[in-house]
């Protein structure tokens, strides 16, 4: 497993370019005896495996994509294509559901019923498990709940870690442009100026997760783009001003707030300063929440295979479109502890990040273990 893990990792594909990956997935489950279907959403693959005759069927999911970033590892498997890394660890995750595969196909007496193994293309931003759904993932490969697993560095290696609701955030993206009358920065009084607008609404900003949402609540607003005028020209009191950020919640009832009170705080600020504000608000991924049944049956099947085992994980602001899945069928979600010594640069989306191989056994005995429990 090792072996094919850094092989994934010397090279990485970006989300729904991942042909290498995916068809590397389909030629060993094939190998296996794994009936296989390939180009679902472009490039995911799923793997049917009947094992007992039983009624039921789970689905088990890993994503294969990696990142737009230059790899700084210095790892003699780093990622031989220029500007592409895998950086979230998906390169493990690919590796520990192709061995739990693997293990079962070879197990089958062990298992009643199906399992599907779902290798999702696009979990980085571009939501490749909507496109799944769109394309009839579950009504293909029908499954009465769905399982995802993903790497936690910050967790001691082995551990599992199972949240009990909220397990990521919403991640949306919003804009504005505010647009006034630019003018001589000499003479802002015939003009209307978007700058001072742009900054009292960033200001105001803030008061949405302090002011507004139940401080036991979680909300966050940032804004991670601004661009108006030109650096070649700071006398002028530029006409338009343009703000990006991301929005992260945990409930929806928080992400609609977030969402109304953007747009409200950007027209009001443009009222008192006589411009126009345009907000847009782009709903994206939504809270990943774990369903308690579900969540319950990955503590047991963690109960005596891992190294330790966390019931009450909190919640984390970054999203996962796994949340998709979740929308469409029971699952949950686990947390697979990778921290390890060897790897002190234990931060995703860091590229000195490296996923910690020896997690790779207890991410495939945790899979077995819960299959042989839900198809029992
Ligand atoms: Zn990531
Ligand atoms: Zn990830």
């Amino acid at each position: 497993m090792t072996a094919w893990r850094q092989d994934f990792h010397r090279h990485p594909e970006l989300g729904f370019e991942e042909h290498r990956t995916a068809a590397r997935v389909a030629e060993r489950l094939r190998g296996w005896g794994i009936a296989v279907t390939e180009g679902i959403a472009g490039t995911g693959v799923v793997g049917t495996l009947q094992g007992r005759p039983g009624n039921r069927a789970i689905g088990l999911r890993a994503d294969m994509d990696a990142l737009a970033m230059t790899e700084a590892t210095g790892l003699d498997y780093a990622s031989e294509t220029p500007g592409r890394m895998h950086a979230c660890g998906h390169d493990g995750h690919t590796t520990m559901l192709l061995g739990a595969a693997e293990w079962l196909a070879s197990n089958r007496h062990r298992f009643a019923g199906t399992v599907q193994l779902i290798f999702q293309p696009a979990e980085e931003s571009l939501g490749g498990a909507r496109v799944m759904v769109e394309q009839g993932l579950f009504e293909r490969f029908p499954v009465d709940a769905v399982y995802g697993i993903h790497n936690l560095p910050g967790l001691p290696l082995g551990t599992i870690a199972v949240p009990k609701g909220p397990v990521l955030a919403s991640s949306d993206t919003w804009e504005v442009t505010f647009t006034g009358a630019g003018t001589h920065g000499a003479k802002p009084h015939l003009g209307t100026d978007a700058t001072l607008a742009a900054a009292q609404f960033i200001t105001a900003l803030q008061a949405i997760a302090a002011r507004e949402v139940d401080p036991l609540a979680t909300a966050v607003v940032s804004v991670g783009h601004m661009a108006a005028g030109n650096p070649a020209a700071p006398n002028v009191i530029p006409a338009t001003v343009f703000l990006k950020g991301t929005a992260r919640a945990l409930t929806e009832p928080v992400r609609g707030q977030i969402e109304a009170r953007i747009g409200e705080i950007a027209q009001a600020v443009a009222t008192l300063h006589r411009l126009r504000a345009e907000p847009r608000y782009i709903r994206r991924l939504s809270p990943t929440v774990n369903h308690a049944a579900q969540a319950a049956v990955m503590v047991q099947a963690a109960t005596g295979t891992a190294a330790a085992v966390q019931d009450d994980h909190p919640p984390i602001t970054a999203g996962e479109d796994f949340s998709e899945f979740l929308a469409a069928r029971p699952g949950a979600y686990a947390w697979l502890g990778t921290g390890d010594p060897a790897h002190p640069e234990g931060v995703h989306h860091n590229p000195h990040f490296d996923f910690a191989d020896a997690a790779l056994p207890h991410g495939v005995a945790f899979w077995c273990n819960l299959v042989e429990r839900e198809l029992a």
